[in-house]
């Protein structure tokens, strides 16, 4: 699955040149021109990373981080900050407001997929493991097979896509449009309640009567993968 990248920017010779790269290297690529729509756009589309301007009009780069950090859904979402200052100051602030990392412009290419890589590395790292393992579960993607405390765990296709798509971000509260997004397909339509059903059955799955729910339901918000429920 290709990990989306958000580019909040309102340079569009920048957006264009950052576009072509981040699709080159494989990245999928939505795009805000101004800090308010980058982070209504961070809301929608649930990001794997941000790529966020320092220089913005009307919301600065350094404030969208912040309100991002500050947003429950977006919290461990990572940001790369592109910003045309060298100074450590700035460096240091922009560290501080919660990025995981600044590119100075002008940058290379091939430097900034590096550093995209490495800071999706870091964040993700089961992305590519081919054993998912939260808390006492443990997902085979190899074998295709569940287990919680040892238990044999049977999914239908469904809530095995949605599980391994919940223990790829444990902790992240994804909505059902962005569940929908990401475990059906975008070009599926399916009602956003359908979601609700599969859970349902996922939890009935995973949870023995003694168990705790390792499903947290987020009030008008959607569903994490959460042990401290
Ligand atoms: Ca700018």
């Amino acid at each position: 699955m290709k990990a989306k990248i958000l580019v909040v920017e309102d340079e569009a010779a920048i957006v264009a040149l950052l576009r072509y790269n981040l699709e080159q290297a494989g990245f999928e690529v939505w795009e805000a021109n101004d800090g308010e729509e980058g982070l209504l756009a961070a809301q929608e589309q649930s990001p794997d990373l941000i790529l966020l301007d320092w220089m913005l009009p009307v919301t600065s780069g350094l404030e969208v981080c912040r309100r991002v950090r500050r947003t429950t859904e977006l919290r461990n979402v990572p940001i790369i900050m592109l910003t045309a200052r060298g100074e450590e100051a700035d460096k240091i602030r922009g560290l501080d407001s919660g990025a995981d990392d600044y590119i100075a412009k002008p940058f290379s290419p091939s430097e900034l997929i590096a550093r995209i890589n490495a800071v999706l590395r870091r964040s993700q790292p089961s992305l590519n493991a081919e054993t998912l393992i939260y808390d006492e579960i443990v997902m085979d993607l190899t074998a295709h097979r569940v287990q919680r405390s040892g238990r044999d765990i049977h999914l239908g296709p469904t809530e095995f896509r949605l599980l391994r798509h919940l223990l790829q971000h444990p902790g992240r509260v994804f909505s059902r449009e962005q569940l929908l997004d990401h475990v059906w397909g975008h070009d599926v339509y399916v009602e956003p309640r359908t979601v609700d059903v599969h859970i349902r059955r996922l939890r009935k799955a995973l949870n023995a009567d003694d168990e705790i729910d390792v499903i947290r339901t987020v009030r008008s918000a959607g569903y994490a993968l959460d042990m401290r429920n």
